[in-house]
């Protein structure tokens, strides 16, 4: 088969790879229904996070069950499975709280932007629909993998509640899909922190109720304005790096709860800012795993349509386009065809 390598900064290849096979006796082997470029993918694609020579890359996937180890009990070839971007046996203490992004048996995917893909620990990572889906509905699928997950977890990290005011910083996917699960998880007021006209618009469709370009200390008084000069009850940091965090923390009212969900890149906070700013920090990778059966329930009831962030779609084969596309912002979201 073919599948997607990195080489270096803007270096994205399409070429010959091993066709993937069972290697432990937990593994599944999936023929993918779609994948796609997450924006974490920038980081090294932009130069910006180093890479150990030549890498595969993808870790958003849904698919078809081709085959599975002999240990494999709940998951079954034929089946329509999502996972998540971490692999977790589901099972360990850390698991049983929730965060099994952190499973002490944690694998972090990569591969997934090719046809094939195995999946390790498939028992705990897998989630199987009861019915194969009809195709419409695969891009909200595919987005439940990851960004989606990732979003709902900005929100739910940051404690949104019914009737909660909440900041989210970072317009790129996941920001929009932490407004979408924002808004379903009751919260009256979303200012969405953007600066481009496409994603203001799908902020509003997602939930957003205000839009505030500025950033920096001009972000923080609108957003104060906004606020009855006190500050947001949630702010859901989507993006990572030192500007976007000191922003949510800052739109932040004393007491109130800021997630962080982008992967920092050069992010240090100061020990007296973090004192006086008396904020409740949650984050990291995403427990997604927690979260699938709920989101795949939410997509398959067509409650919601997360799947509105890809709007770029392109064969498989032209994931370079895809990448370049999303780095030069032409592009949310990049929805691969195998
Ligand atoms: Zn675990």
């Amino acid at each position: 088969m073919q599948g997607t390598m990195i080489y270096g900064a803007g270096d994205i290849r399409f070429e010959d790879r091993p066709e993937p096979a069972i290697t432990r006796p937990t593994d599944a082997i999936l023929r993918l229904s779609a994948t796609c470029i997450c924006g974490s993918d920038l980081w090294p694609y932009r130069g910006l996070q180093p890479i150990n020579g030549p890498t595969p890359m993808g870790h958003e996937y849904c698919g078809i069950v081709e085959e599975v180890g002999k240990d494999v009990r709940n998951i079954r070839p034929g089946q329509f499975v999502v996972g998540s971007f971490a692999t977790s046996d589901n099972n360990c203490l850390i698991c049983q709280n929730g965060y099994q992004s952190s499973c002490i048996q944690r694998e972090f995917m990569s591969a997934a932007q090719a046809p094939f893909l195995r999946v390790p620990l498939a028992d705990g990572t897998l989630v199987a629909t009861t019915d194969l889906p009809p195709g419409q509905l695969i891009p909200s699928l595919l987005a439940t993998s990851d960004v989606l997950g990732t979003g709902w977890f900005a929100a739910d990290a940051a404690s949104v509640k019914p009737g909660a005011t909440v900041v989210v910083v970072g317009d790129g996917a996941v920001g929009l899909l932490a407004i979408l699960s924002a808004k379903q998880m009751g919260a009256e007021r979303i200012i969405a922190m953007s600066r481009y006209e496409s994603r203001q618009k799908l902020a509003r469709e997602f939930g957003a109720t205000d839009i505030v370009t500025e950033r920096g200390d001009e972000g923080i008084a609108r957003i104060k304005d906004l606020m009855n000069g006190i500050g947001a009850d949630s702010a859901l940091e989507c993006v990572g790096t030192q500007e976007s965090m000191l922003q949510a923390i800052r739109s932040t009212r004393p007491g109130g709860f800021v997630s962080y969900v982008g992967v920092p890149h050069g992010v240090a906070l100061d020990g007296a800012g973090l004192f006086f700013a008396q904020v409740h920090l949650h984050g990291g990778p995403a427990p997604v795993r927690r979260y699938l059966p709920y989101l795949i329930d939410l997509v398959l009831k067509e409650k919601i349509n997360p799947g509105k962030v890809f709007d770029l779609t392109l064969p498989l084969d032209q994931v370079a386009d895809g990448y370049r596309a999303m780095d030069e912002r032409r592009a949310i979201k990049t929805l691969l065809q195998p």
